[in-house]
């Protein structure tokens, strides 16, 4: 198949996206495995303090996951059953799964196909004597415009839990992501533009109680100086590892370095990609994205699953992030139907993740533009 057939022409399989981990970092990690303290620990305060340090000075808590962050963001947020959140349709999944798991509603608004992030003019019309929060999405690293969001929330007088797990590193108005704003969630997954191979990280607004969140990220104990514990709320097994930790302030030594090379790299997807092929490109937003992913949408009527398999036939791959999550079963199942998010659904349906990570060269680049005349000319 396409792997033997790239090993015949002997050109390496460009994946959509790649992590970057250096020797350095690589040996930081064996240090942690060496001292005898894998789990929770120093290198995870520092990780803290480091995230604060970019986040203004705000509060932060590092958790195993992005998901486990926005949970515990939603339950220090005062959100559960009876309460409404309202969200975007075209995110990936755990955005909304983790209103469900508080035993909340989502509530979901279509996205503005020009940001394809969620529509800022149409949350007010999805507000409710039960609406709780807002959790807005910076889908593939292009901030919602926090000015308007948190107009519209204090409208609400609702809390605003940003999943952030794409944006790390952009920015709005000059201002980093998490350096302002309510609750925002942070994901280090594999993917992430930073990464703790798993992991996140929570910023916390003033008003929140940085104790409670360490109870909701760990089985809700609390231990007293004299070396009792006790048990007052019901916490998850969120905790970050300080293997994880030290991967991650790793990466935070080079993050600029990252972020300057997926720049360049997106500005050269604009300058090569052939405008004939019928591609809708993304937002060429330089000013606020961390660019994360690069997303062409696919001309209407194309078959996504016949291009995807071809251009893995030329050596690259091709991700899909994503298709709208109220037609999976799960949430077709709550009452959600197709034609609801028209928007969403046809983004969702012809998005395509071209490769776009910082150890790619311009020639990578160069060799995706020229597969996709190849394909899509064809
Ligand atoms: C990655 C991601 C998450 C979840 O983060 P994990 O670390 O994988 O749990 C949530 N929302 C969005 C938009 C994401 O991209």
């Amino acid at each position: 198949m396409s792997r033997s057939l790239n090993t015949l022409l002997s050109v390496p399989f460009l994946p959509f996206t790649r992590p970057s981990i250096d020797e350095e970092t690589i040996a930081s990690v064996a240090e942690v495995l060496r001292s005898g303290w894998i789990t929770s620990g120093p290198k995870v305060q520092a990780f803290e303090a480091a995230l604060a340090e970019i986040c203004g000075g705000r509060t932060v808590r590092a958790f195993n996951s992005g998901t486990a962050a926005l949970e515990v963001a939603l339950r220090l947020a005062g959100v559960g059953p009876g309460d409404e959140v309202i969200t975007t349709p075209l995110t990936w999944v755990a955005t909304a799964n983790v209103i469900l798991e508080v035993g909340a509603s989502p509530v979901l608004v279509d996205i503005d196909p020009t940001t394809r992030n969620i529509d800022l003019k149409r949350i007010e019309a999805a507000m409710t004597s039960r609406t709780k929060a807002l959790i807005p999405v910076d889908l593939a690293g292009l901030p919602v415009d926090r000015d308007r969001l948190y107009a519209i929330a204090a409208l609400g007088r609702l809390r605003v839990v940003e999943d952030a797990a794409q944006s790390f590193g952009a920015s709005w108005n000059g201002q980093a992501i998490g350096s302002s704003g309510d609750f925002v969630a942070f994901s280090f997954h594999a993917n992430k533009n930073l990464t703790t191979s798993e992991g996140g990280a929570l910023v916390l607004p003033a008003d929140i109680d940085a104790g409670l969140c360490e109870r909701l990220r760990l089985q809700g104990v609390q231990r007293s100086p004299d070396g009792g514990m006790d048990v007052d709320v019901l916490g998850g097994k969120f905790n970050l590892t300080d293997v994880a930790a030290a991967i991650g302030l790793g990466q935070l030594k080079r993050r600029h370095e990252f972020d300057a090379r997926r720049r360049a790299l997106a500005a050269r997807y604009f300058e090569r990609l052939d405008p004939d092929l019928g591609l809708e490109l993304p937002p060429a937003d330089f000013n606020h994205s961390n660019w994360h992913m690069f997303q062409p949408l696919l001309p209407a009527g194309s078959d996504r699953a016949a291009f995807i398999a071809a251009m893995k036939e030329l050596g690259i791959g091709i991700g899909v992030h994503y298709p709208a999550l109220h037609l999976f079963t799960l949430y077709r199942r709550l009452g959600f139907t197709a034609g609801q998010f028209p928007h969403a659904e046809d983004v969702g349906a012809r998005t395509v993740t071209l490769p776009l990570f910082p150890a790619m060269s311009d020639a990578d680049v160069d060799r995706v533009c020229t597969a996709l005349t190849k394909v899509l000319k064809h």
